[in-house]
């Protein structure tokens, strides 16, 4: 069987990343703005814009802020998914929530909404919906989230969270001695009090009643 790969790309070539995660520029520092919270590649408009990843698109929504932004889930080689937004798109793309994308498939038209100082798409990726539109502190640097997607292999045991679970014991393993239990000095032993009898002292006294209390049935 070959061996599956993640293979994300970049949405266009290096030369035309105008804007890095995490940057603080002179202006935004002036005008108390947070650091970067993507990455942005410079386009002509109208330019169309590739899926970075094969996934599903996830939600299309317009903002004063970020303009037509569409999101997109995509699975990393670790196996988490992703959700990856698209900002500042010329107009609403006509695709439908829920519809799946192939990698490099059109996922809109660069554009220039929103508050944006000049044509380029503003690409974020996050692991929840709500961090693709929150602030940096939600997000990680997309543009090296991709580096490492690209063309690597897929981790082949999926990632899902389980509680520890004890490996089955083979019939033919002798039990271990109790003195490779792990050492609980943390825990104070539970003690239990012996079961107590009422206390009887001459069962004769009792006649034919003395088994109600000696705990026989
Ligand atoms: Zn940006």
């Amino acid at each position: 069987m070959a061996k599956r790969l993640s293979d994300w790309r970049m949405v266009y070539d290096e030369k035309y990343i105008t804007s890095h995660y995490g940057e603080m520029s002179s202006y935004r520092r002036a005008n108390g703005m947070q650091a970067h919270s993507g990455t942005d590649w410079a386009r002509s408009l109208g330019t169309r814009i590739p899926a970075i990843a094969k996934g599903t698109i996830h939600k299309i929504q317009y903002s004063s802020v970020l303009g037509w932004v569409v999101v997109q889930t995509a699975m990393d080689k670790d196996g988490i998914i992703w959700y990856l937004g698209y900002c500042h798109m010329d107009k609403k793309p006509g695709y439908k929530v829920g519809q799946k994308l192939r990698k490099s498939q059109t996922v809109g038209i660069l554009g220039n909404s929103g508050q944006s100082s000049g044509p380029h798409v503003h690409v974020t990726a996050s692991r929840t919906l709500e961090g693709v539109f929150g602030v940096t502190s939600d997000k990680v640097d997309v543009y090296k989230l991709i580096l490492a997607n690209v063309k690597v292999p897929v981790r082949q045991k999926p990632v899902v969270a389980k509680a520890p679970e004890q490996a089955p014991v083979p019939e033919h393993t002798p039990t271990p001695e109790p003195e490779e239990a792990p050492a609980r000095a943390d825990v104070a032993p539970t003690l239990r009090p012996p079961r107590r009898r009422p206390p009887v002292k001459d069962i004769s006294k009792l006649g034919r009643f003395w088994h109600l209390f000696s705990g026989k049935k």
